[in-house]
């Protein structure tokens, strides 16, 4: 049938990665949530992977930014073409009805953001546009019942935010975000090894030992992996060698402010809903959560399990995606619209 191929989509618009979830589809776009703009005139140059490509090596002339970078938006404008041109890649060309949207940002940003948002995604071709918090988003797409009158904690570390909630009956009970999570790992990394090694790397290389070799863990097995950058002394290209017990820690203080938020909150939920949560685990959603060791070294901080979720980094946009599916079969008994 014509008319028949309108399909909901869900976008997590994350500080570092974008993706859409097409309902009936799967994902049909992951890409860096980076636009490239021509300095000066503001016109944008390339958006999502090609961009990211820029960062940190663009000439003078070209700017490539995280719009989104640390939950805010730091350049709206540039947010705003970076969404169109996303939804754009998926709109659907010949249907006679327009899509649904969902779309979980970081609960830092502002009401005028947020509308923002909204209206673009409306532009963008939208009949109907709801924003939710990325934390209930990431426990729906975390398959995690959510409507149930039972705590539940999810704790989704991203790349600039790490929101950590407790859901009961559909809704927040408890929640906060800090700004501490995955660029801030890689942060410490390049800290550490500027410090202690006297070698100065970048975003790039660090990113890549935290995937690599980063752990939170102690583990048996020490791995070694060579790194290269400048010597801070003499200003020339220089490697060495770094190892795993080096990067866990480089990575322990923005770890334990993850950890210190995670038992604050646990502090302030209400005890039933404590009960819960020790029974059922904390639920770990992002990209940031797949640092090896985390998980076990939450529980093991905290005292409850920690279970981390199938596919973390689509968590919040699997979840926009099912939102209607959700409540249309009546097993959701509210709409999440508020942000406090
Ligand atoms: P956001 O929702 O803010 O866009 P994501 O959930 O996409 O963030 O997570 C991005 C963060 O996850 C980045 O800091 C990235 O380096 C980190 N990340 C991705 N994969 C891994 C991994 N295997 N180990 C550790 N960190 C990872
Ligand atoms: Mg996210």
């Amino acid at each position: 049938m014509f008319g028949r191929g309108s399909s909901d989509m869900g976008i997590d618009l994350g500080t570092c990665n974008t993706i859409i979830y097409v309902s009936g589809k799967g994902i049909l776009v992951n890409e860096p949530s980076v636009v490239a703009v021509e300095k000066g005139t503001n016109k944008v140059l390339a958006v999502g992977a090609e961009a990211k490509k820029m960062l940190g090596k663009t000439p003078g002339s070209i700017h490539a930014i995280r719009p989104m970078r640390g939950g805010v938006i730091a350049n709206l404008e540039a947010t705003e073409k970076m969404i169109r041109y996303f939804i754009s890649k998926v709109m659907p060309k010949y249907s006679l009805r327009k899509p649904r949207m969902v779309i979980g940002i970081p609960s830092s940003i502002t009401e005028v953001e947020r509308r923002a948002v909204e209206e673009c995604a409306y532009k963008a071709g939208a009949r109907d546009v709801i924003i939710i918090e990325e934390s209930l988003a990431s426990a729906i797409g975390a398959n995690i019942p959510i409507d149930e009158p039972a705590g539940n904690m999810v704790v989704d570390i991203g790349g600039g935010t790490t929101e950590i909630s407790v859901i009961s009956l559909g809704d927040m009970v408890v929640t906060n975000a800090i700004r501490t999570a995955g660029d801030d790992f890689d942060e410490a990394i390049i800290k550490y090894v500027r410090s202690e090694l006297n070698l100065i790397i970048g975003g790039g290389v660090s990113e890549r030992l935290k995937i690599d070799v980063g752990n939170a863990s102690p583990d048996k097995n020490i791995e070694k992996v060579e790194i290269k950058g400048t010597d801070a002394s003499s200003g020339l290209p220089h490697r060495l060698e770094i190892d795993s017990e080096q990067i866990r820690e480089a990575l322990k203080e923005p770890i334990y402010k993850i950890i210190d938020e995670i038992k604050a909150i646990l502090g302030r939920t209400p005890p039933e809903l404590a009960a819960d949560i020790v029974e059922r685990g904390i639920v770990m959603t992002g990209g940031g959560s797949l640092l090896k060791g985390l998980p076990k070294l939450i529980s093991k901080e905290t005292g409850v399990p920690v279970i981390l979720a199938e596919n973390p980094l689509n968590c919040v946009a699997q979840g926009s995606g099912m939102y209607f599916d959700y409540y249309s079969r009546g097993s959701g008994n509210r709409r999440y619209e508020s942000i406090n």
